[in-house]
């Protein structure tokens, strides 16, 4: 089996939706089809959720009518049969009903609410396979994906639910679900955070085994560096695990980070293919070795410099100890750290408990913060070629202050942090003198 997961803009108009149901008829395979939301619907729903929370709930039934006109129109276009409009329409409309009918935030309702751009995506595919006589079975992520108590995805779960239903319905090809939303372990409804349908798919893809997972999105692939502010990048046609995890994590915004675990630890290569030019080879991660020197950069906004200095970190042990605690208390993940005997510097990209944790880290020492920053992430494999690499990097960047240099960490990431006005020049020197 394949699984075949299209992002918000593949299923963003009936043109579209058109195209994406010829690259899944021309697999022969059984398969399994994750749909995100149409491109747009859940930002929609997020604001909606804003709006009940501060009790202006007019405004929400103003987006929610404008948001169900536009799937009207997305109806109106893709089905030509009156049968399968109506039955179209009349989903339309009951899911709309039940928008409205939500009169106040509450983290309930909120995830309900989240849950339906999936929900319509889904089903409104569905009919259309129904339409064009294809058999399909739509089957409901919130039945095989849950997460647990520590929201994490429960794969012993997933496995025995999902492997049922597709035995009991072994006469079926083509099925269709669900990125992104699934039960917790209270079983209401919750979702696998934003950007979670890459994240459904590899866990969906790693649970039956599958041939291969798919991503299809609106870009031939991986480029090897950021064509929103570069020109003339390219798309790379093979990279590891290791190296695509790295430029997930650290910019690339293809593909949710979390999408590569499940994949890797059961060695299911990840295709990254582009909806509108489906002939283009795309980006294939799989085992591979890395490639030798630089493969490709990408950069994270929003970061955040805390640097911590005391003596009496000077020849002491325990001292970073403490302050992970810390970090760990607030449960906020660090990006890249450097040490000095004198003083440490560290990253986050979550800002929730900053105050907090600066009023903690300051009972260790001399506490400064850094915002504004952007971690520029290169990847590739630096064990071989070690020797030149990162003198050519400090070299293109040779006009551009830098904050923190990681390196070494792992043999396929070299990250450092710059102020992010300057990361477009830094991408582009980069780009010219290492590729
Ligand atoms: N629709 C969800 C989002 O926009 C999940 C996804 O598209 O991956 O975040
Ligand atoms: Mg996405």
């Amino acid at each position: 089996m394949v699984v075949l997961k299209f992002g918000g803009t593949s299923v963003e108009n009936a043109e579209n939706i058109k195209k994406v149901t010829a690259i899944v008829n021309s697999h022969n395979d059984s398969k399994i089809v994750v749909l995100s939301a149409v491109s747009g619907t859940t930002n929609t729903l997020v604001e909606v959720n804003k709006l009940l929370a501060s009790t202006k709930k007019d405004n929400a039934i103003i987006l929610i009518d404008k948001l169900e006109l536009s799937y009207r129109q997305l109806v109106n276009e893709l089905f030509s049969s009156e049968k399968h409009q109506l039955k179209a329409l009349s989903f339309i409309k009951g899911k709309f009903e039940e928008l409205r009918s939500y009169t106040n935030k509450t983290p309930q309702n909120e995830k309900i609410i989240l849950a339906q751009g999936e929900i319509i995506s889904t089903n409104l595919f569905q009919i259309y396979q129904a339409e064009l006589g294809n058999t399909s079975l739509l089957i409901s992520a919130l039945d095989f994906m849950s997460i647990d108590t520590v929201e994490e995805a429960d794969i012993a779960s997933l496995k025995s639910k999902l492997t049922r239903i597709l035995s009991d319905n072994n006469h079926i090809k083509t099925f269709i679900t669900q990125g992104y939303i699934c039960t917790n372990h209270k079983g209401e409804i919750d979702n696998l955070k934003r950007g979670g349908s890459d994240y459904s798919a590899s866990l969906i893809g790693a649970a039956i085994d599958a041939k291969e997972i798919q991503i299809w999105t609106d870009i031939d692939g991986m480029h090897n560096n950021d064509p929103r502010y570069v020109d003339n990048t390219f798309s790379i046609e093979e990279m590891s695990f290791d190296e695509a995890a790295e430029l997930a994590y650290f910019g690339a915004k293809i593909l949710h980070p979390q999408s590569i675990i499940p994949a890797q630890k059961n060695n299911i290569p990840v295709l990254l293919k582009n909806t509108f030019n489906p002939n283009d080879k795309g980006t294939v991660i799989k085992n591979c070795s890395s490639s030798n020197g630089v493969r490709a950069v990408a950069a994270k906004d929003g970061i955040i410099a805390i640097k911590i200095k005391s003596y009496r970190m000077l020849m002491a042990y325990g001292f970073l100890k403490n302050i992970f605690e810390i970090f760990e208390k607030y449960q906020t993940a660090i990006d890249m750290i450097t040490t000095s005997e004198i003083a440490v510097s560290l990253t986050i990209d979550n800002p929730t408990y900053l105050t907090e944790i600066i009023e903690e880290l300051q009972l260790l020492g001399i506490v400064t913060v850094d915002k504004q920053m952007s971690i520029v992430c290169l990847a590739g494999d630096f064990s071989q070629s070690g020797k030149g690499i990162s003198a050519s990097v400090i070299n293109c960047l040779k006009d551009i202050p830098i904050r923190m240099i990681s390196y070494g960490g792992s043999n396929y990431n070299m990250s450092l942090l710059i102020d992010s006005d300057n990361k477009v020049n830094a991408l582009n020197l980069l780009n010219k003198g290492l590729f």
